[in-house]
């Protein structure tokens, strides 16, 4: 099937009353993937609603104690805004690291994490930091943590009468760093990213995340590992038992990949890389 038409709405409520007016939608954004897709025949819709036009979805704001995202934000932005790089460095790093500069310049915030992919980025970076999507339709807004979405992705997935407006990350002081091993493109190794967050009182660690990436369908927490470490020191992260709870976890998702031995070791590298991307020093 062929797309018919690409449609151009300027505002979002014109985008809401599209979803009622044309069925077989889906939204495109920078189109990395979705044009892809659409050659490669894996999606066919019959229209397109192209949200390049629409300003409100451009913007990176702060909003009293969050800093709030438009899904329209492109790589290349988010890696030059400085309130990126000043409240969270391992989302400034993923972003500063994907792709080559052309797609950087394409491919949205929004679009990253709706495509899913395995291996995407963006998304273990988001939920490390707690941050929520807004999910708009012409008659609801739906709030939902970027964790959650993924936990349960099969219920939560956005709609085709949905789009993904915005993502909230609240600003705290904290530690953040991402590191991502191997390259999307490359056949010799497969990939592993690891995105952490770190908060520190009276230099004990009050609160940690850690999201692994490209060692499941979706990015997940080792929660486990996060409850652990709590009213530790620093150091304390590169402790043996530390790094054998991520192989395990490592482990318990992927056990049947061929993949798994290789990654399963990789993890604790990229832990350790992730690590040094937080602190801004080299530990290893
Ligand atoms: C050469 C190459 C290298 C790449 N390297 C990397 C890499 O290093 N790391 C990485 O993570 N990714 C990489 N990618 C993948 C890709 O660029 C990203 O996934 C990109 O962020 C997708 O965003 P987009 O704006 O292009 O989305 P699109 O392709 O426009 O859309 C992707 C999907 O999301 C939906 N969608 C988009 N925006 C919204 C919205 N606001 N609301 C609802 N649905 C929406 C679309 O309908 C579609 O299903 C690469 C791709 C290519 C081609």
């Amino acid at each position: 099937m062929e797309v018919l038409d690409v449609l151009k709405p300027e505002t979002l409520t014109e985008v809401k009353s599209l979803f009622t007016e044309y069925q077989n939608c889906k939204i495109l954004a920078g189109g990395t993937d979705l044009l892809l897709d659409i050659k490669n025949g894996k999606q066919s819709p019959q229209y397109l609603i192209d949200l390049g036009n629409i300003k409100a979805l451009k913007k990176i704001e702060k909003v009293r104690k969050d800093i709030v995202i438009g899904s329209m934000v492109s790589f290349k932005t988010l890696s030059e805004a400085k309130i990126i790089k000043q409240y969270f460095n391992s989302l400034y790093h993923s972003a500063k690291g994907m792709g080559s500069p052309q797609i950087r310049n394409l491919a949205t915030i929004g679009g990253n994490i709706i495509n899913g992919a395995p291996a995407a980025d963006i998304t273990p970076c988001l939920i490390s930091l707690d941050a929520t999507l807004v999910i708009e339709s012409a008659e609801y807004e739906r709030f939902i943590s970027c964790e959650q979405y993924f936990i349960d992705y099969d219920k939560e997935k956005v709609r085709e009468n949905e789009v993904l407006t915005k993502i909230i990350i609240p600003k705290k002081k904290r530690l953040t760093g991402f590191y991502k091993l191997g390259k999307r493109n490359s056949l010799a190794i497969a990939r592993v990213n690891t995105a952490i967050s770190i908060e520190v009182k009276q230099n004990k660690i009050k609160r940690f995340a850690v999201c692994l990436g490209a060692v499941g369908r979706y990015p997940f927490r080792v929660l486990e590992l996060e409850k652990m470490v709590v009213g530790k020191s620093l150091d304390y992260l590169l402790a043996d038992e530390v790094l054998e709870k991520l192989e395990n976890a490592v482990f318990a998702s992927i056990k049947t990949r061929k993949t798994m031995p290789f990654k399963k070791e990789a993890i604790k590298g990229v832990f350790k890389k992730a690590l040094e991307n937080a602190y801004g020093e080299v530990i290893l």
